[in-house]
């Protein structure tokens, strides 16, 4: 909120006297001295005059959403979104029909909860129409209003209640009324798209602490209307310490999508059904797939050989992915660790960092060379000098491979 860019761009708003805000989560964000993601600004001027301000001090303005009151102030890399106050005449889900208003409690009161509908001035002047600040650090998630009705307004805010909880919450009590609320409501959830369901998914699932949340959720119905295939919440909590505190490994890296797939109970089938009803992406799907429906299962027992020929099969990303939850799943089974398991398990993922792909030393070509003729014969030949290299660890080079190859023509 320091940064010059911001300066400017309430430099120019405040050129006319407007009185200029920083609204949302960056004053939440920065209560807190969590980083914040986005810096997003609130003026009572409508947006025809935001963009002529921002356009008399130079400042690029995209007239992103001007029926919505927004418009986005680009200076260089940084992404200022600029909302005229309003407030919600009318709601239809997102498509609520809106007023300009210049009555800064009128637009608090649309914010859905009361740590979202703080606003502070670029003095660092907070306001805190809802006592949003007292919730805050007491880790409570409280609509502002009355939750039943502003869960009707717009069914979002029903996953955005999970969401807000996993992240600024503490401990697993919610407010009663809310989740009272949250439970009536749940067919509400029907009516939003598998884009904007998925996007809180998935943000939930980047909390610290998913686990606990999501089992609420599964408790309180909520699950069963967008994802019933979850039911492993044992195995989520156990890779999440793992990813977090356990491994303390760089290259695992808290990951929504492998979290998503082990909390899942499916066949491949269901797994390709949830990825197209949450509409994500090509690479997630795949993603969620593989795990949910794995090729392969890692053992602590495997040896050498077998890991290189597993990490040749699926590659290093998606072993490293299995190894996890597999590791999760039998340990949230287990009472106590065993260390040398453990280090079995370790040594998988070491593996998985170190590896280097490996090529066959010889192509068709050395076959067509050989005299064989195009056709399906090369890739049957091959197919088995490649098993053969496998089998032998990868060891043999071009020389020996190019012998066998001279034994399986002739
Ligand atoms: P994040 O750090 O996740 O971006 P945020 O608080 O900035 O958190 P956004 O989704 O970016 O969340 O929304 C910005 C602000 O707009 C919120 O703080 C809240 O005041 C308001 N808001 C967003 N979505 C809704 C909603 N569905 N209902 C009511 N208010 C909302
Ligand atoms: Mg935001």
């Amino acid at each position: 909120m320091d940064a010059p860019e911001t300066r400017a761009v309430i430099a120019a708003l405040r050129a006319d006297g407007a009185e200029v805000r920083f609204v949302g989560g960056c004053v939440r964000d920065a209560l807190l001295k969590r980083p914040i993601k986005d810096v997003d600004i609130a003026t009572p001027d409508p947006p025809e005059r935001v963009l002529a301000l921002l356009d008399d001090a130079g400042i690029h303005a995209i007239p992103t959403g001007i029926d919505h009151g927004t418009v986005t102030a680009v200076i260089g890399k940084a992404h200022y979104e600029i909302t005229t106050l309003r407030v919600d005449v009318e709601s239809f889900g997102r498509h609520a029909r809106i007023e300009f208003t210049d009555d800064w409690r009128a637009d608090a009161s649309r914010r859905d909860f009361t740590m979202n509908a703080l606003s502070a001035n670029p003095e660092g002047m907070v306001y805190d129409p809802f006592d949003g600040i007292a919730d805050l650090s007491a880790g409570r998630v409280r609509f502002v209003g009355n939750p039943e009705q502003r869960i009707e307004e717009d069914a979002l805010r029903l996953l955005r209640y999970f969401r807000f909880h996993a992240h600024y919450g503490r401990g697993s009590g919610m407010e009663s009324r809310a989740l009272n609320a949250c439970r009536r409501m749940v067919s509400k959830l029907a009516s939003l798209s598998g884009e904007r369901v998925a996007g809180e998914l998935i943000r939930l699932l980047q909390s610290d602490d998913p686990a606990t949340v999501m089992l609420i959720m599964h408790g309180n119905g909520i699950l069963a209307q967008i994802l019933p295939e979850a039911r492993e919440f044992g195995r989520l909590r156990t890779l999440v310490w793992l990813e977090r505190r356990g491994l303390a490994r760089p290259e695992v890296r808290p990951d929504a999508i492998r979290r998503l797939a082990c909390l899942l109970v499916t066949d491949r089938a269901g797994a390709e059904i949830l990825g197209e009803r949450l509409k994500l992406s090509g690479q997630q799907t795949r993603r969620v797939v593989a795990m949910a429906a794995p090729r392969l299962v890692p053992d602590p027992s495997m040896d050498g050989p077998a890991v290189r020929r597993a990490l040749r099969q699926v590659g290093p990303e998606e072993f490293r992915d299995l190894v996890l939850i597999t590791w999760a799943g039998r340990r949230s089974l287990t009472a106590r660790p065993d260390a040398a398991e453990t280090g079995c398990w370790n040594g998988l993922l070491d593996a998985s960092r170190d590896w280097v792909p490996v090529d066959l030393p010889v192509k068709g070509r050395d076959l067509l060379e050989m005299g064989v003729p195009h056709g399906p014969r090369i890739g049957e030949i091959l197919a088995e000098v490649d098993a053969w290299w496998e089998g032998r660890d990868y060891r043999p080079d071009r020389g020996q491979c190019l012998e066998k190859l001279r034994s399986l023509v002739s």
